[in-house]
């Protein structure tokens, strides 16, 4: 069984559709997708319906998701965020802001493993660092997670004493080892943050546990144009071209 595993589309209609024909031609069974569908980007209907086309086997909410919807006020948004967020509120068809505010929760078991947006404990937590790795580590119990939120490819793993923080580079295959634990961050489609504008996914093996994660090129500058054309924030444009 193979999983595609999406996060952080953020409403790029030009990222995704090359992230989803790349995985096509290396093959997968199953779509996850680990939330913020919309929010930043020009395309937030075209982004949930070409979603939503694919049949998602799991699919959860993400806080751009809840305040775009209107789950959320977005009080704590910076004014960019929350600029966009209330584009998008205005944006999103009557049929997609109904999908959104029916999203579940994370965290979500998608088959002996668990998907949530931010921390597993708390779906709007960022997981940045070894200590907070370590906290979700202690307090939910699972060999295998996948989260997003914050733009970064990376890995945590954990078994006894030891653990390890890794960031995930361009067609790099992480080997699971059945005695450790892992949090695994596909990084983002839509608004990469890592310093490398290409959109990011993961492929999950779960016969061969392993985790590949790919890097796709997209028409940055056609997503750029669509953002200014909007009257989006201007920095949601210049961004996509450095990956920040
Ligand atoms: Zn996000």
């Amino acid at each position: 069984m193979r999983y595609l595993i999406l996060s952080d589309l953020h409403a790029n209609l030009e990222a995704l559709r090359s992230v989803l024909a790349d995985a096509d031609a290396k093959g997968f069974d199953r779509l996850l997708c680990l939330g913020d569908i919309v929010g930043y980007g020009a395309n937030p209907n075209e982004v949930i319906e070409l979603l939503r086309a694919r049949r998602p086997y799991a699919v959860i909410r993400g806080n751009h998701d809840k305040v775009a919807c209107g789950i959320e006020d977005g009080e704590h948004f910076n004014d960019i965020a929350l600029t966009a967020a209330v584009w998008t509120r205005e944006a999103l068809a009557p049929e997609n802001r109904r999908y959104l505010r029916e999203l579940p929760q994370g965290p979500v078991d998608a088959g002996g493993f668990l998907i949530s947006h931010g921390n597993p404990y708390d779906e709007d937590g960022y997981l940045l660092s070894e200590v907070d790795a370590l906290m979700t580590f202690e307090s939910v119990p699972f060999s295998l997670a996948f989260f997003g939120h914050t733009h970064f490819a990376c890995s945590f793993s954990i078994a006894g004493e030891r653990s390890n923080l890794e960031m995930l580079g361009e067609d790099q295959v992480l080997r699971l080892d059945p005695e450790w634990r892992y949090l695994i961050n596909p990084g983002s489609i839509g608004q990469p943050r890592d310093h490398n504008p290409r959109a990011a996914y993961a492929l999950y093996d779960r016969d061969a546990s392993s985790v590949s994660l790919h890097r796709v090129r997209y028409d940055v500058a056609a997503a750029q144009k669509k953002i200014s054309d909007s009257g989006l924030p201007f920095p949601l444009a210049y961004r996509l071209e450095f990956g920040v």
